[in-house]
């Protein structure tokens, strides 16, 4: 459906994206990466905002509406209602049935108490949970969120992956974060992007699977080596190593947060 070849992109000198290609099918794909690892020029070239050095993009798309893309500080109307702004989008992408698409995520983002609402009157949440609900009036194949789940609180979020999940099989879903918590549960593939470049890609299992054998945990009052790769984990510690790093440490199944560390762990932010 879309279709990423050697796509690069600099910003004088720094190099955003590297020779990105990756193929995109229905489902849902999370962008993983700290700041500054390329994930909104990579958005921003997919929806056509910004234009690669090098490299293409295909979208083959049979439906009327193409993309819903939330960018990282979405632009409304202020002086719109939450109601007024689902039914301008609705006409805008000439949604075949906007009425009901409009009911499915108003409920779906409990957005009913706040119909008769100005927009600039929303809490930071709020608009995010409209944004998000914008982005899926249309039934667009391609749904592109950058960091959409930022400013939700945890009641926002679980509502945000009960609908990600339910239109799984109905469009492309690319969701950019650096919190692996909200993709980990809910995405079918992870990409892992570090400074431009894909450092891992996969399930979240098969990503797992590629970092066995490397992650351990520490018994309990013991310390860690000077400069490991380690986090706070339960009563004690894990920690990314490829030998035995203490006395007593136990191999274990790393979660996805020990492959961010194994990945990232040395970066820093990326800028
Ligand atoms: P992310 O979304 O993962 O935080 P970005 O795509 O925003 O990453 O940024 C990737 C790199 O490109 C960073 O080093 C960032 O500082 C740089 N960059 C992004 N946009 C610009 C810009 N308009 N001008 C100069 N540098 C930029």
């Amino acid at each position: 459906m879309l279709k990423l070849e050697n796509i690069s992109r600099s910003y004088k000198k720094t190099r955003a994206l590297v020779d990105f290609s990756y193929e995109f099918g229905r489902g849902v794909y999370a962008v993983l990466g700290p700041n500054g690892s390329g994930k909104t020029t990579l958005f921003n070239i997919i929806t056509g905002n910004l234009k690669p050095d090098s490299g293409t993009v295909a979208l083959t798309s049979t439906g009327t509406r193409r993309i819903g893309f939330v960018p990282q500080y979405p632009g409304m109307y202020p002086d719109f209602t939450v109601a007024e702004m689902l039914d301008y989008t609705a006409k805008l992408v000439r949604a075949a049935d906007g009425g009901a698409q409009i009911r499915e995520v108003t409920g779906a983002f409990e957005l009913g108490e706040y119909s008769g609402v100005r927009v600039r009157a929303l809490s930071g949440g709020t608009r995010q949970r409209l944004a998000i609900a914008q982005a899926f009036i249309g039934s667009p194949e391609l749904v592109v969120l950058d960091e959409p789940t930022a400013g939700l609180d945890p009641m926002q979020r679980i509502l945000f992956k009960n609908y990600i999940r339910k239109k799984r099989d109905s469009a492309a879903i690319l969701i950019s974060t650096h919190i692996v918590s909200d993709v980990e549960d809910i995405a079918d593939k992870i990409i892992l992007l570090r400074r431009g470049k894909i450092a891992a890609e996969g399930s979240a299992d098969g990503i797992r699977e590629s970092f066995d054998g490397r992650c351990w945990e520490l018994p309990r009052g013991t310390c860690a080596p000077d400069g490991a790769k380690q986090r706070a984990f339960g009563d004690g510690v894990r920690v990314i190593s490829d030998e035995c790093p203490a006395p007593g440490a136990l191999k274990v199944r790393p979660e996805l947060e020990d492959c961010y560390l194994a990945i990232f762990g040395e970066d820093g932010e990326q800028r």
